[in-house]
C-alpha cells in the first residue's frame, strides 16, 4: 500500500495535515512530534504506508539503515550535543498508538517530560 486514507502519518506525507519538517526526500520524512518527550523528538517516516516493524522484511533493510543513518545528522542539525535515544513502538503490547511505522529521536537536555 502506498498510502492509507486513514492514516495520519500519510496524511502529513501528502501535506493534508500539518507538520513542522526536519527533513525530507523521495521516500522518508521527518517531523517533529506534536506531544514532545524531550527538547528535541523528531519521528522519521517511510513516506509509503507500512504499519508497524511487523511488516519488515529484508527488502526493507536499505529504507531502515537510511532512516537510522539520517539521525545523527539530524539531531546535530537541531543542537543536540549529549547523546540522543531512538524509540520503535510496535503493535498493542510496545503501545504503538499511530499504526504507521515511526522512528522516535528524542534528544536535549535533561529532565524530559518522559522517556
Ligand atoms: P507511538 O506510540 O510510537 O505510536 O507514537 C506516536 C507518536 O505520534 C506520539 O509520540 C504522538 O505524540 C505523535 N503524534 C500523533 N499525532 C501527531 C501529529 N499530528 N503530528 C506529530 N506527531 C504526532
Ligand atoms: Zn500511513
Amino acid at each position: 500500500m502506498t498510502a492509507d486514507p486513514n492514516c495520519i502519518f500519510c496524511k502529513i506525507v501528502a501535506g493534508a495535515i500539518p507538520a513542522k519538517k526536519a527533513y525530507e526526500d523521495d521516500e522518508i520524512l521527518a517531523f517533529h512530534d506534536i506531544n514532545p518527550w524531550a527538547p528535541v523528538h523528531i519521528l522519521i517516516v517511510p513516506k509509503r504506508h507500512i504499519a508497524s516493524m511487523e511488516d519488515i522484511t529484508d527488502a526493507h533493510a536499505g529504507l531502515l539503515g537510511r532512516m537510522m543513518a539520517l539521525s545523527p545528522r539530524l539531531m546535530r542539525e537541531l543542537g543536540v550535543t549529549n547523546g540522543f535515544r531512538h524509540v520503535i513502538n510496535t503493535g498493542a503490547d510496545g503501545r504503538q498508538e499511530v499504526p504507521h511505522l515511526h522512528l522516535h529521536v528524542m534528544g536535549g537536555p535533561r529532565p524530559w517530560a518522559r522517556g
